[in-house]
Formats: structure tokens, sequence, C-alpha cells
């Protein structure tokens, strides 16, 4: 039996390859991207399976249902708010006829360690009424790949998998299994599953619900709900790393609990009431949103204790921790190691040294500086870090695409010298249809495309078409060619910048400026890893 020691992420990547994975799409976003990135070495290596970033999640998932369609094994991966850019086409895919496995690997991030928001994308498989598996450890991601495949196929859903930053960017050892061949392309036996049109979506949404109560009996015999008896009054549920939390205390329990662990949604309802048969007090320990604890509350007894997150027994914000459970599983907290002697100085995320949003920002700050009204919508981006100090120039920074629209919606009622801080890559991710929404009404709006020539933020992944061509489709979506200005992000050009950023912000249309300098560290990648082949 081979062995690997991999992430969270790249046993998840090689699940899929060894289950006959033949094609994935995505869209880069911490703490998902190493999944991808994995598939591509793989493909680099063995010339399969294709891989490849796209310009956002919603095309990466559309380009999965393509392959889909042709009958091939398909993953789709994202970060969890990615899944919200999705979302169209992940809710209507629940109702198609799904024969060539279709996987949507997301990424959670409790705890916010490079996201916006905590959201928890297990409401989103709820949602849409799909299968969602949630794996513990890197062999369970690895594992979960095959049964995945397989129940797509069975129930001819698309299956999530729910995966969290811990697990995604933690490695530790697998054992792989003997590999699947891939499917035969072959196109959706019946076309008429793959039209939603009104007549026909009635049908499969009636399909749809019969397919639920096959996933409801498949989720109470399946092992990734596990239910344990022990000589206790008390039930502890736990779902994702909320079990290995709760089994880290294992051994300072006075008695042990009774046990059930979900990893498969919809969750195992008959298994939950035979726990609450025996039990006086639930306890829930979940990595995310209390979804079992709210779901619970409408099939049990009234009688019953129950403590988690809804009641406030259980932290509502950040990660779950072995010590941070502690209190609800009645055991007194452990003896930390104490900090308090020594300062540790806070170190807040930064720009680069040397890196080109510096010089950009410097030039903006200056021309606002001079200026009685002015707003600054930044994006989603390593740019974003502007708004901290010493830079401090962004003033809302919301979702992906947002700046230039954000900034339409501020000029048009009425704020002057609006301007929008977008980067390249997140130009073509949403960007481009808000500038086309900017150019019909002529809005009076300034925006500055950071132009780095790469997708920063996430590791220097290649941005999805050449950026030079930003000027071309700027022109083609119909701003002024008087209006467009590339800019180089240089400190020697800062003073010719602000000028033309003032002139610009005087202008009363759309401008674009496109402020371009290589990406520091892109630039030592692609260094390294030339000289890497060099050598080789
Ligand atoms: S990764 Fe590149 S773009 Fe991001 S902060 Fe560093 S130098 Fe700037």
């Amino acid at each position: 039996m081979e062995t690997y020691a991999l992430l969270g992420d790249e046993a998840l990547a090689l699940g899929a390859v060894h289950a006959g994975l033949s094609s994935a799409y995505g869209y880069p976003g911490t703490p998902s991207t190493e999944i991808m990135e994995y598939l591509q070495s793989v493909n680099k290596k063995e010339g399969k399976p294709l891989a490849k970033w796209c310009s956002n999640e919603k095309t990466a998932y559309e380009e999965a249902l393509g392959a889909s369609f042709y009958g091939k094994r398909t993953l789709v991966t994202m970060k969890h708010v990615g899944l919200n850019v999705a979302a169209d086409a992940f809710v209507n895919s629940a109702l198609l006829d799904i024969r060539g496995g279709l996987v949507l690997a997301v990424a959670d991030d409790p705890g916010m360690h490079s996201s916006q928001n905590e959201q928890d994308s297990r409401y989103y498989a709820d949602f849409a009424h799909i299968p969602c598996f949630e794996p513990v450890n890197q062999q369970q991601a690895y594992d979960v790949m095959f049964e995945a495949f397989e129940l797509s196929e069975k129930l001819n859903v698309p299956v999530m998998i729910r995966l969290v930053t811990r697990l995604s960017h933690s490695r530790a050892s697998i054992t792989v299994k003997k590999s699947i061949p891939e499917n035969k392309g072959v196109k959706a036996p019946d076309v008429k599953q793959w039209m939603l049109l009104p007549a026909l979506a009635r049908k499969q949404w009636h399909q749809l619900l019969d397919k639920e109560k096959e996933m409801k009996t498949y989720s109470e015999s399946s092992e990734w709900n596990h239910l344990i008896f022990n000589e206790s009054d008390t039930g502890v549920i736990t779902s994702g790393l909320g079990r290995n939390y709760f089994l880290e205390n294992a051994d300072d329990f006075k008695t042990k609990y009774n046990h059930l662990h979900i990893g498969f949604y919809p969750p195992p309802a008959e298994k939950i009431i035979k726990l609450a048969e025996k039990c006086k007090t639930l306890i829930f320990l979940e990595e995310g949103e209390p979804l079992i604890e709210r779901m619970v509350r409408g099939i049990l007894p009234g009688n019953i204790i129950l403590k988690g997150k809804l009641s406030g027994h259980v932290s509502r914000e950040g990660e779950l921790n072995p010590d941070s459970i502690r209190k609800v599983l009645d055991l007194a907290p452990k003896k930390l190691i104490d900090f308090s002697a020594g300062e540790i100085p806070g170190r807040p995320p930064q720009l680069c040294k040397g890196c080109p949003h510096d010089d950009t920002y410097r030039f903006i700050k200056d021309v606002v500086a001079g200026l009685s009204e002015s707003a600054v919508m930044s994006d989603i981006g390593c740019y974003a870090l502007g708004a901290l100090p010493p830079l401090q120039v962004p003033e809302t920074i919301v979702c992906m695409g947002a700046s230039i629209t954000m900034a339409k919606g501020a000029a048009e009622a009425g704020m002057k010298n609006v301007m929008a801080v977008i980067g390249d890559s997140t130009f073509f991710h949403s960007g481009l249809t808000g500038l086309v929404d900017c150019v019909s009404e002529n809005a009076s709006v300034t925006i500055l495309i950071l132009d780095n020539s790469t997708v920063g933020m996430t590791g220097g992944q290649n941005t999805i078409l050449p950026s030079q061509r930003i000027k071309l489709i700027s022109e083609g979506i119909g701003v002024h060619p008087h209006h467009i200005h590339v800019v180089d992000a240089h400190r020697k050009n800062h003073d010719n910048n602000m000028k033309i950023l003032k002139k610009e912000l005087e202008y009363e249309g759309v401008s674009v400026i496109i402020s371009v300098r290589e990406c520091i560290e892109y630039f030592r990648k692609k260094n390294k890893e030339s000289k890497e082949e060099t050598c080789s």
C-alpha cells in the first residue's frame, strides 16, 4: 500500500484522480486553492486530468456541468464565498440528470483567516437539496472522492464536499486505493432532463424531492454518521472537526458520552431520535453554524436540554478547539501556558515590501488629500490590505466586483470624486459587468485597475487572460479612449500619475486607469520555477 503525506486539499485532489476524475474547474480562493494546484501538478506529469482555473466560480461550475453532461467525472473547487458567485448554476444543477459524477469541493473558513465572512456551505447543500460529505481528516478527504462520485452517479445529483481551513491546510499521511478508470464520454441520455424550462423543471423538481428520500435512507445507513452508545444520559453530536476536538478530551471524561458523529447530510433523523431517547441532554459541537442544532429542534421532544451554539453554551464565532469546548463537556479548563509575561507584538497583514499596489495607493492617497469629498471603493485581493495602516486608502470592501458597482451607486447618489480600485484578476472575475453598467449610464466614476499580472493573494496563479487586454476590453465596452490610461505603478511616476488621476476625477463620465507593475512575489516565483526547470 502506497502512502503519501498530503495537505487535506491535496488528499482530496489525489482521491479525485484515483476515483476517475476527468476534468476539474475552479477559481482560486484560500483555503481551497491547493486542490487545483495539486491537480495541475498531476496534469503536468501525466497529461491528465484536465485542471483549469476559470474567470470565476460560476463559470467554473458551468464548465463542470458541461463535462458532466458528456458523462465525465468532474470536480469543481472554490472557497465558501465563491459559492455565492456560483449559486445560480449550483442550485439549478440539483434538478439536472447528472450522469458523469459531479462533485463540488468547497472550503469554508471558520475564524475568517483569509475571508470576509464565516458562512457555512452546508446550508447551501441543504438549500439545493443535495447530499454533502464532511471529512474530518486527510484520509477521509482522500476516500470521500470515491464515494462522492459513486453517489452522484447513483442518485444523479451533484454532491458537495465541505472542507474547512484546518483540514485543507494541515498535512498527514494517507494510504491510497486502487485507481478507477475514467468514464467514457457519453452524452446525457435524456437531454430534456437538462432543460430547465418551467414545464420540464416542475417534473425535475418532483424527481429531486423523491431523490431526497433516498438521500435520507443513505444517511441513516452511512458509516459517515456513526452512533456509539455508552453509559451516560448525555449525548454529544459532532460534525466536522468538532469530532476531533471532542475526542481529544476523551481521556478526561468522568463517564463516556453517547456520541453521534455526522459526516453526511441530510442528517440522519432516525439516529438522532434514537440518541435522544437515551439522553436528558444533547450537546452540539459543530464547526461553523449551528445547522444540526437548528434542524433537530423541530424533531425532538421539548424536555431534552440542548446545549450548543444556539443556546449560548458554545461560541458562535470563530473555530472550535479542544479547549473551547471543555466547559460544555463539564470539564475543568486545562492549564494553559501563560503568555502574559512577554508582550507579543501584533502582526497585522501587510502588502509585501516592494508591492506595486503600495505605489498606486500613495498617488491615490495624495490626490484624495486635496479633495473636499471623495470615496475609494476597494475590491477583494492583496490591494484590500491598503485599507490597513500605514496606507488606509480604501473605504469599502464587500465582495468580488463590488468596487465598481458600489462606486457607480455612490456617484449616482450624488457623491463626487468616486474611485473604484480593483485587481486585474478580480476585474475578469466580476468587474466586467460592473463596467458595462457604468458605461451604459456614463456614470462619473474613475476605475483604477491594478494590473500586477497575476492572482497575487492566492499565491500567484495566472490571470485568466493576459492583462494587457484590459485596455482593449475597456475600449470595446465603450470607455472613451481619451479616458483610458495605462500608467507605470512606480514611485518615480508618482507626480505624473497624480496628475492623470486628478484630471480624470474632473471628467463627468467613466475613466479607466490601468496601473501596471508585476507582483514582486510572482516575479520571484517565476524566476525560481525557471531556475528549477533549467536545473532539471
Ligand atoms: S503578493 Fe504581490 S500583489 Fe500581493 S502584496 Fe505581495 S507583492 Fe503585492
